[in-house]
């Protein structure tokens, strides 16, 4: 990896460190979820990056995929354990890190489990071990508290522009021989759970991505061609584009997700309604291992 890449990298864990350390300074039950993605995401900027996706906001039972729409009223529970996923991002570069707040001791536990799963995804990485064998790393520091890891959710390998570019990291040992490589950048996120261990799309969809380029025909070519030319190819919400399109957008944005114009991302809920917690940090692979952008675990301690 060249030299300028380490810097960019080096600049977005200390703006996602930044962003998930003011997270955890304003978050309190009774906060509106809005309020909270939407600090987030500022901080962020004024960082000096651009967030990848828009924060993900998963209270109890919902593992990954809600961000806080225009206008909504939902705030933070009590007794709730509130996962708290980042990106961000410089000319592509993506940085993706997450963490999980517990406002139960009795979650305590649970969280741990998510952040021993990440220690020891990152003890053993390095070139040429097979992804499936940092899986079963995973896999074995969440049972061995006593949890399940979500077995239908994974980290993936990150390139330019592209959050999840192909290989995939999982939280099990899924026999998958692929190699990890010297150069590459990887989002590890293991999701410890006392539910089933398996995620289902919900009915709801809050964060959308372009997945083609739009031409002049398409329907809504002026929304669509913005978000090519503001966002990219990476995940948005229809928050983002209300400054720009009104309220309004909400029903554009509907119609071109059912028309097949955008991709939808449903919102994840655990199968058995357990509870989950998620540690997720983003790892460049140097011939001596794996290096921490965000240095996440250092943030729980
Ligand atoms: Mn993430
Ligand atoms: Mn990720």
């Amino acid at each position: 990896m060249s030299t300028d890449l380490l810097r960019i990298y080096e600049r977005l864990g200390s703006i996602a460190r930044d962003a998930l350390d003011y997270a955890l300074s304003i978050i309190e039950p009774g906060m509106p979820i809005l309020e909270l993605c939407e600090k987030i995401e500022d901080r962020i900027r004024q960082g000096g990056a651009k967030p990848a996706f828009p924060v993900n906001i998963g209270i109890n039972e919902v593992a990954a995929h809600y961000t806080a729409t225009i206008g909504d009223r939902s705030v933070i529970p009590r007794d709730s354990v509130v996962k708290i996923d980042i990106g961000a991002h410089i000319d592509g570069y993506i940085v993706d890190a997450a963490i999980t707040v517990s406002f139960n001791p009795m979650y305590n536990q649970l969280i741990k489990a998510a952040a021993k799963a990440l220690e020891a995804a990152q003890f053993s990485m390095r070139p040429g071990v097979p992804v499936s064998m940092v899986g079963a790393q995973i896999e074995r520091a969440i049972r061995s508290f006593g949890f399940k890891p979500i077995q239908n959710l994974t980290g993936h390998l990150i390139r330019r522009y592209e959050l999840h570019a192909g290989k995939s990291i999982p939280n099990y040992d899924n026999g998958d021989r692929q190699r990890i490589l010297e150069g590459e950048v990887y989002a590890v996120e293991p999701f410890s759970t006392n539910g089933s261990g398996y995620v289902d799309d919900s009915p709801s969809v809050t964060i959308y991505r372009l997945m083609k380029n739009p031409k002049p025909k398409d329907p809504h070519y002026d929304v669509l061609s913005y978000i090519n030319n503001e966002i990219g190819p990476l995940p948005f919400t229809p928050r983002w584009l209300v400054h720009r399109f009104g309220n309004d957008v909400v029903k554009v944005i509907d119609e071109l997700y059912s028309r097949g114009y955008i991709y939808g991302y449903p919102v994840l809920i655990e199968h058995g309604r357990g509870l989950v917690a998620q540690v997720e940090d983003t790892f460049v692979i140097t011939r001596d291992g794996a290096i921490p952008v965000v240095n996440v675990l250092s943030l729980l301690r």
